[in-house]
């Protein structure tokens, strides 16, 4: 490509225009965290907290260092372990599993749906039938809220109920969305987000944090968080992590919340607009009734015969960047090929991995630059 075409680049997700639009809020609050210098749980971490647990709703918020950190501490306070089953989905990033196999639990993972990339319900059952039949105590599944939208809340929560598995919601792509008019961060037991700086609400390196309306566990989480701290520093009562959100973090996010439901809603018209572009050509994602979706990702399904490679060299050739998520499913990384997966098998992951394609999608594009998407999209399906 030729240096004039390159500078036409499109950005995947463009990170320069948000910090355009916040102008000098964000040097004033790393500003004012410079000068009061408590830079390990200063004042906005306490602040932030309120404000999250304000913005979803959930009763409890306990900032960490990482969303795989906030799915961890949970598991952790829980106790779960060696001989313990953890029912996850094989759609989805490692983390989710990681965090099980970390606890010396087993991952059991199940198939998603295919129209919304989220945990299928019938495999989620299945795959509760797989842990007990190879001896392990089902004691958990994590649903993950796939590309910004959540996973079927109450049909998980009945079988949970069912089964005696407390849930786990890995929201780290969705926090924001709703679910029938709820915001994440107010179902299952626990919630985990990630604000990894590509998330919907990222920082300026990691972070993450835990929703909860069990104050029991919120102090369990806290003591984690420092090394398992008791009521004084050298006293430690269980096992913890070094896994404290930045109060430099914690000033970036507390700027940022105050932006994003406003830049959820432009997310929610580009994505519209995607919609509208080329939902004659390709498979759009499906929002299901009562949900609203963050758009962590804009995942198309390619048509069958239309070879992936191929589209994104077109589509990369006209300047658009593509990503795909997730190329290969939990079971088939090599960490993870030996943990089981729910009767029946996970062939809807597996087709889905074949054939979805990720394309930009942020706050701030605009109406044009998205015309270019669309028509390099359409060009390359119809050549
Ligand atoms: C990003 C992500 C995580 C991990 O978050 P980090 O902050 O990167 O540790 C966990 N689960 C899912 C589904 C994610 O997308």
């Amino acid at each position: 490509m030729n240096q004039h075409l390159r500078s036409q680049s499109i950005p995947f997700i463009d990170v320069g225009a948000q910090r355009r639009r916040l102008g000098n809020s964000i040097e004033d609050a790393i500003a004012r965290v410079l000068a009061h210098c408590q830079f390990i749980n200063g004042p906005e971490v306490t602040q932030l907290e309120a404000d999250l647990a304000k913005f979803c709703g959930a009763r409890h918020v306990v900032t960490c260092a990482s969303g795989t950190d906030a799915l961890l501490m949970v598991l952790m306070a829980k106790g779960v372990g060696r001989g313990d089953a953890v029912i996850c989905p094989t759609f989805t990033f490692c983390a989710t599993a990681e965090v099980v196999a970390l606890t010396g639990a087993t991952p059991v993972l199940v198939d998603v749906d295919a129209a919304t990339f989220n945990m299928d319900v019938e495999s989620l059952r299945r795959g509760v039938a797989t842990a007990r039949r190879r001896g392990l105590k089902p004691r958990a599944v994590i649903p993950v809220d796939l590309f910004g939208q959540s996973a079927d809340q109450d049909a998980i929560g009945v079988i949970a109920q069912a089964e005696g598995l407390f849930v786990l919601d890995d929201a780290a792509q969705a926090f924001g969305a709703s679910y029938k008019g709820r915001r994440l961060g107010t179902f299952g037991l626990a919630t985990a987000t990630s604000f990894f700086p590509a998330k919907p609400l990222g920082c300026f390196g990691d972070g993450g944090a835990i929703f909860t309306d069990d104050a029991e566990l919120a102090a369990i989480l806290r003591s984690i968080r420092v090394h398992g701290q008791g009521s004084d520093k050298y006293d430690n009562v269980r096992f913890g992590l070094t896994a404290r959100l930045d109060t430099v973090q914690a000033a970036i996010l507390i700027e940022k919340l105050k932006i994003f439901d406003d830049e959820i809603a432009a997310r929610n018209k580009v994505a519209a607009r995607y919609a509208r572009g080329l939902g004659n050509i390709v498979t759009v994602p499906h929002v299901v009734a009562g949900c609203t979706s963050t758009w962590a990702q804009y995942t198309i399904r390619l048509p069958e015969g239309v070879d992936r490679d191929a589209f994104a060299a077109a589509l990369k050739a006209q300047g658009v960047p593509t990503a795909i998520y997730y190329p290969r499913s939990i079971h088939q990384q090599a960490a993870y090929r030996h943990f089981p997966v729910a009767d029946g098998g996970l062939p809807v992951s597996e087709r889905l991995s074949a054939d979805v394609i990720a394309l930009p999608m942020h706050a701030y594009l605009d109406e044009a630059t998205q015309d270019r998407v669309i028509a390099a999209v359409r060009d390359a399906i119809s050549t």
